[in-house]
């Protein structure tokens, strides 16, 4: 790759359960170019996540004043917590080469696809709702009243699948990230 070239920006975007972090950390596994970019969020960590690794874990009070000073490239309330990714990691590191991917909710996907151009959106999608739900219950890192919580997210953020360049349905992991793989392959210099 040429020094001066520009790294791509892949946002991958689906609902809780559609196994989408799970596709990401074996792409990433397999693409040295290819970085993910770490969010922030005032939810709180889950057990064995760690500030600065799974995400910046910030108070509102901290999100809300970076928010004000225009530092996200995107921003979202996602089931009620805050969300965002910060505007000159992302642009540092896409300068400097590196293929950079967001996992992010569609609210943030259509902001960002609307301000930096050439991003490609990858819409994961679980093969039916039951087995979503199925999937959400059966992870156990969450209360009945999150599940249920989480599946109503899910059910409207479906309905944001045909906005994405690419849709794949994670029925089957190993075709699911074949397929992620040949659109990373086919988009990046
Ligand atoms: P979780 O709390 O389960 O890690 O993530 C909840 C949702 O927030 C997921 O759909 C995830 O993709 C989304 N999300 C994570 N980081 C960001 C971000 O920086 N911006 C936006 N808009 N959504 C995010």
């Amino acid at each position: 790759m040429n020094a001066a070239e520009r790294g791509e920006l892949f946002i991958v975007s689906g609902p809780s359960g559609s196994g989408k972090s799970s596709l990401c950390d074996a792409l990433l596994k397999q693409s040295p170019n290819l970085y993910l970019s770490i969010s922030c969020t005032t939810r709180e960590p889950r057990p064995g996540e760690a500030d600065g690794r799974e995400y910046h874990f910030l108070t509102r009070e901290l999100f809300e004043a970076e928010r004000g000073e225009g530092a996200f490239l995107e921003w979202a309330d996602v089931h009620g917590n805050l969300y965002g990714t910060r505007k000159p990691d992302v642009e540092a590191a896409l300068d400097s080469g590196l293929d950079i991917l967001l996992e992010i909710d569609w609210q943030g996907a259509a902001q960002v696809a609307e301000k930096i151009e050439g991003a490609f959106r990858i819409f994961i999608m679980p093969p039916t709702l039951e087995v979503l739900k199925e999937r959400l219950i059966l992870r156990g890192q969450d209360d009945a009243s999150t599940v249920e919580k989480r599946f109503k997210a899910a059910e409207s953020e479906m309905q944001h699948a045909g906005e994405a360049h690419y849709q794949i349905v994670n029925d089957r992991f190993e075709d699911a990230l074949e397929e992620i793989q040949t659109i990373y392959e086919n988009n990046h210099s």
